[in-house]
């Protein structure tokens, strides 16, 4: 079925691969989602931490939905620049136009030289360290396991960061409780590790435990913690209050540390693996973190973090413009140099954070910010509503380039979809999509803990 006599392909399946999807086939455009991994959702699987269970299946449920439709086709586990290179999609398969919508998965490189010959020896990217959070309970997980240590040093700022010293909080707790013979689950530590701790009469120096630290350049008012607008002195004032709050909480209930106005400048390593970083103290000129000279701190620790955001994966043909792939965004984020491809979401706003991203978007009233104070899952539902969202926008333009272009011939067209389809053979897809994410959803925790 193709009532249009357009193909169009996009890469990567989460929120805006599968908005991108939703636009074109409910405008009759047929479209297949060529997806790396077996499910379809990303930052939502790999990123969002699993003690988010409710939204996650939230937006799975959205996902799933509109990757249903039947002008959707699915190739799971299909990787870009793997599987086929981008040279050889865009010029030799005759797509009407190609959307890569493959996210922000690469870690910013932490600018201490030297630093990645030590990971996986005391020193490890966001990224992959959530990812593992997020599945290692799983019976079948084969992926690397990750260290926890107590003591441990996060290098960053953000909402993800202290996601991931929470991580590190929870399990560092989880396990001093149960060397003690206290079983308590994530879901129990995430809601109050220090509520949890007072009712069993403990403190983390009961448990021999320090916590972690959290090590971020600027100030605390200047973290990117609250979506309240800054365009006026008196509201940049309220959101710097606002933001203190925020870490304030999170500092309580989490029991970890915050060290503001420092920047890695060093590492220190100890029988060839790292065993901490040296910081300089910065403070803030003309709005930005300058280091002080004569101000170096090395700093011992057993595990260092580096949570300072992500970028889009560097695709050999894709035309960069430093980190982050070239385009114009005049026309709808066209990649510059090709007439029909484009680049969506988190592959085109991964330089950002989410809080810049929601700035951006709609309005957020003083009623609501007690509110986002209390919910980091508030604050991830609508990110990925402001993604979404720019993607509908974007693909509204996209369809009017679209249908600008002459549609394939029944031969092109059939030829495309014995090649998609062979994809899918080889890869075990018999396109039925819905049984095929219910073959591979793995257990969650929560069954898990349920059961
Ligand atoms: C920890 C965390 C951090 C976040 N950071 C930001 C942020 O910085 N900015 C922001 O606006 N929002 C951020 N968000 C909010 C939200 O995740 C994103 O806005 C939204 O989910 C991005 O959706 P996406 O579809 O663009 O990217 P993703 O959710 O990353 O989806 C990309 C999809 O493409 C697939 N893929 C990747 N490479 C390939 C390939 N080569 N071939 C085929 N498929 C591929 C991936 O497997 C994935 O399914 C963050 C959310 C979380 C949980």
């Amino acid at each position: 079925m193709n009532p249009s006599g357009h193909y169009v392909a996009i890469f990567g399946g989460a929120v805006s691969g599968a908005e991108a999807a939703h636009q074109l086939s409910s405008r009759g455009i047929r479209t297949v989602v060529f997806e790396q991994n077996a499910l379809p959702y990303g930052k939502i699987e790999d990123g969002l931490p699993k003690w988010h269970a409710k939204l996650r299946d939230k937006e799975i449920g959205r996902i799933n939905e509109k990757l249903s439709h039947p002008l959707v086709d699915f190739v799971p586990n299909f990787r870009l620049g793997r599987d086929a290179s981008f040279e050889e999609v865009v010029r030799e398969w005759g797509f009407s136009a190609i959307l890569l919508a493959i996210g922000a998965w690469r870690d910013r490189p932490l600018p201490v030289e030297g630093i990645d010959q030590y990971i996986g020896k005391g020193f490890y990217y966001q990224n992959p360290y959530i990812y593992w959070f997020n599945h290692y309970h799983e019976p079948d997980y084969q992926g690397p396991q990750y260290e926890v240590a107590d003591n441990a040093i996060v290098v960053g700022g953000g909402l993800a960061s202290i996601d991931v010293a929470k991580v590190l909080m929870i399990e560092t707790v989880q396990r001093a409780l149960r060397a003690r013979g206290h079983e308590v689950d994530m879901f129990t530590l995430e809601k109050s590790i220090a509520k949890t701790l007072e009712k069993l009469g403990l403190s983390l120096e009961d448990l021999g435990l320090k916590g972690c630290t959290l090590y971020y350049r600027r100030r605390i008012m200047d973290m990117p913690l609250s979506p309240m607008p800054t365009d006026t002195p008196e509201k940049l004032k309220k959101a710097q209050l606002v933001r203190e709050k925020v870490l304030g909480n999170a500092m309580r209930k989490f029991l970890f540390k915050v060290k503001p106005l420092h920047v890695p400048i060093g590492l220190i390593e100890k029988d060839g693996r790292l065993n901490g970083l040296v910081f300089q103290q910065t403070e803030i000129v003309d709005g930005r973190a300058k280091a002080i000279p004569g101000t170096e701190v090395a700093v011992e620790s057993p595990l260092v973090i580096s949570s300072i955001g992500s970028l889009p994966e560097q695709l050999e043909g894709i035309p960069m413009d430093g980190s982050v792939y070239k385009v114009r965004e005049d026309l709808c984020c066209r990649v510059e140099g090709f007439e029909n491809v484009f680049a969506l979401g988190n592959a085109v706003t991964g330089r950002g954070n989410i809080n810049e991203s929601l700035q951006h978007g709609r309005q957020v009233t003083s009623a609501m910010i007690e509110h986002y104070l209390l919910d980091e899952e508030q604050q991830y539902e609508e990110a990925f509503r402001k993604v979404e969202n720019a993607t509908s926008q974007k693909l509204a333009q996209i369809y009017q380039q679209i249908k600008k272009i002459p549609p394939l011939t029944e031969t092109e067209f059939n030829q495309l979809r014995e090649k998609v389809e062979r994809f899918q053979q080889q890869l075990g897809y018999d396109g039925d999509y819905m049984k095929w994410i219910n073959a591979h959803t793995p257990p969650r925790l929560e069954q898990l803990l349920n059961s």
